[in-house]
């Protein structure tokens, strides 16, 4: 009966840490042609470290610290790891804004004062050196932040988050089985293509504001079924747009809710586990 290979099914995945939120997925995963992932806490850990302070790393570091002690970005968090490890404390700022997609900016000292990705640089021009140590880390699959002063660029921190142990055989895994797999992140071209290449993804588009990234995954909609795998808040349109919407256990409330299915041990293994089945489940129904 009907219920019964439901029950089963989701019972067997609930021992596994594969929990089933919703009977409606089960009947979309027979048709999927793309997996979709986010990058940071997806495939990666998503505990970024700074790895490298180019500048006066006081100053760099007293700046970037005091500017993203608001920020609940995880390379804000990063930075102030560093900045705590080196004794620099924050200065209080001034108008605080978080800029999505881009990184932060407010008052230090009187000063105006950012940090984050080329985005926010268009009024600056950065000269060659700068440009050519950012793609050197970039190329290293470092994210770079800038870390602007008072209109100068004081420096730059380069912070690196390393793919989890399993996310390579998760994705040769997904491949094996004749699907696409995608990489959806709103990192910088060169470091998503240094973490693509080191996992196995197929393709990669970054840069993707957080608004856009639901707009990418009714795209690949037109060539089939959509799986999305993610973890923040700025998945949850992805996650509830996609055919089938995979949340990490580890992510936040809202990309849970958003998920048809959850992964509780965050292991992107289960991700092929969830799709076989799901399978098997649907086709006992059916
Ligand atoms: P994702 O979750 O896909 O990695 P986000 O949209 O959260 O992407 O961030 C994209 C990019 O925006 C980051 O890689 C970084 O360059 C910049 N950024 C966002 N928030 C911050 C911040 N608080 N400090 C510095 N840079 C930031
Ligand atoms: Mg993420």
């Amino acid at each position: 009966a009907t219920p019964t290979a439901l029950m089963v099914g989701t019972g067997r995945g609930a021992k596994m840490g594969i929990l089933i939120k919703n009977g409606e997925v089960l009947e979309a995963v027979n048709d999927v042609k793309t997996v979709i992932f986010d990058k940071t806490g997806t495939i990666t850990v998503g505990k970024p470290q700074v790895t490298d302070v180019v500048g006066d790393e006081a100053q760099v570091l007293q700046v970037a610290a005091s500017l993203e002690d608001a920020s609940e970005h995880p390379l804000a968090a990063a930075i102030l790891a560093r900045a705590k490890t080196a004794q620099i404390k924050a200065t209080a700022v001034e108008q605080f804004r978080a800029i999505e997609g881009k990184g932060v900016a407010a008052v230090i000292n009187g000063q105006t004062g950012f940090v984050g990705n080329d985005k926010l640089l268009t009024d600056f021009k950065l000269d060659q050196a700068l440009t050519a140590r950012a793609s050197q880390l970039q190329n290293e699959a470092k994210t770079v932040v800038y870390v602007g002063l008072a209109d100068r660029i004081i420096g730059m921190i380069a912070i690196q988050d390393v793919p989890k142990a399993t996310s390579k055989t998760a994705i040769a895994e997904l491949k094996a089985r004749g699907l696409k797999t995608v990489m959806l992140t709103g990192d910088n071209q060169r470091v998503a293509e240094a973490v693509a290449a080191e996992v196995g993804i197929d393709e990669v588009i970054a840069d993707v504001l957080p608004g856009d990234k639901a707009d990418h995954v009714q795209a690949f909609q037109q060539t089939g079924k959509v799986a999305f795998v993610g973890d923040g808040i700025n998945d949850a349109p992805a996650l509830t747009t996609a055919d089938v919407g995979i949340a990490m256990g580890s992510g936040t409330d809202i990309a849970i809710d958003a998920g048809g299915i959850v992964l509780v041990k965050n292991d992107l293994r289960d991700v092929d586990k969830a799709l076989a089945l799901s399978r098997k489940t649907f086709n006992r129904i059916k």
